[in-house]
């Protein structure tokens, strides 16, 4: 493999492997390995042990009597991350985690529906949406909810649910409902990247059914683990009865590993001053922030593409003012250029995914900023070039 010095994103300078002008970057996927490099710094204090006959029962905490697949400690966890970054209320709510968000954001729509509706309620989310809720939500055709579309043109006098994510997945933007129907709607939070890396915490989230993801806090996306911050009940009590149905509760290693990851992320900043490394968020934002920077010098002298910018807000975790850093690029294809994932693949060998995907026109395509040095490094190179 050839290499080449480049400097990387602690400063240093690194070997980096040169990749072939024919070697097709993949940015589709927001795929968080960027994150690795800081957790094999704290390899050794994040690692477990599962002896062979630990974690066969089905049961986590036989006594919670709503999300009984839930070991304590993750229980412990969650609310101690959310004290810790101060993102999310936590008091007075039940907690039901799930294989990833992906699984609950499922759950959650399943609990809103109407058990019995004469036809199924409408999902909607305001364009560009994540592209994933329209499918998760159509592929089994379900009688009991359907996808219903770009929310900002949600004209119908009918009950809904609205998915609002904040920040936004594809464009990172901060977000409120938008549906202005008089028809009675509810609401899910999708908060997966309401985390101090991605973009500044203004105020403790405070909605009825929040969504949160391990994926994207921590960047483990392979532990297959959310959680819902959940104020009723029933919904809860709902929610957790179809993940019970789906998979009869989640992977005891799995919470297990999200158990310790989240142990050392907080004490990290609950015993401030002891640690020798950086601090998980400081770390990953700094990561992020490199890679805005590098990204916006090579933006803003393109001809062909423009990305956005974000005003600034004041993070009470960080205690600076900062733009969001958000881990996706919406990137928008100037004029002459109508199918942007089309150009970017067949010009300059990158994978995106189009603006057709999330609801928008096709002139825009969104590309993963998580993804690995060399891979965002090569990509840069290409635009400039382009
Ligand atoms: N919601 C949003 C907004 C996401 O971007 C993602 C992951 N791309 C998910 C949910 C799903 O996350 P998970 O890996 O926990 O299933």
């Amino acid at each position: 493999v050839a290499t080449n010095n480049f400097p990387s994103s602690n400063g240093r300078t690194i070997p980096a492997t040169i990749i072939s002008p024919n070697t097709i970057i993949e940015l589709e996927k927001g795929d968080p390995v960027v994150f690795e490099k800081y957790w094999k710094k704290r390899s050794e204090e994040c690692s477990i042990v599962i002896r062979g006959w630990e974690l066969m029962s089905y049961l986590g905490d036989a006594k919670n009597s709503v999300c009984w697949y839930m070991l304590p400690e993750v229980e412990r966890g969650i609310r101690r991350l959310h004290h810790v970054v101060g993102n999310a209320v936590t008091n007075d709510r039940y907690i039901v985690v799930g294989t990833g968000a992906t699984q609950l954001f499922q759950a959650a729509v399943f609990a809103l529906s109407p058990s019995h509706p004469s036809q199924p309620i409408n999902v909607l989310a305001a364009a560009p949406f994540y592209s994933e809720y329209q499918d998760e939500v159509s592929i089994l055709r379900s009688g009991l909810y359907q996808w219903g579309g770009d929310a900002a043109s949600y004209e119908k006098n009918e009950p809904y649910i609205e998915v609002i994510t904040s920040p936004n997945n594809p464009d990172g933007i901060v977000r409120e409902p938008v549906v202005k129907s008089e028809a009675k709607g509810k609401l899910v939070h999708d908060l997966a990247y309401y985390w101090p890396h991605y973009t500044p915490i203004t105020h403790q989230a405070d909605h009825d059914l929040m969504l949160f993801t391990f994926s994207k806090c921590t960047g483990h996306a392979g532990s297959r683990f959310g959680w819902a911050l959940v104020k009723d009940i029933e919904v809860a009590k709902k929610m957790t009865r179809y993940v019970q149905m789906s998979s009869i509760g989640v992977s005891k290693e799995s919470q297990t590993r999200v158990a310790k990851i989240i142990g050392v992320v907080c004490d990290g900043y609950e015993n401030f001053g002891s640690m020798e490394s950086e601090l998980f968020f400081e770390y990953s934002k700094r990561l992020l922030r490199e890679r805005w920077e590098k990204l916006w010098a090579v933006i803003d002298e393109s001809k062909l593409f423009s990305v956005a910018k974000y005003p600034k807000a004041f993070c009470n975790f960080t205690n600076e003012s900062s733009e969001p850093f958000p881990g996706f690029i919406w990137l928008k294809c100037e004029e002459g250029i109508e199918d942007c994932e089309s150009y970017l693949l067949e010009k300059l060998k990158i994978r995106g995914r189009g603006g057709k995907r999330f609801g928008v026109d096709s002139n825009y395509a969104r590309l993963s900023l998580m993804g690995t040095d060399d891979d965002f490094n090569e990509f840069l190179k290409r635009v400039s070039n382009a």
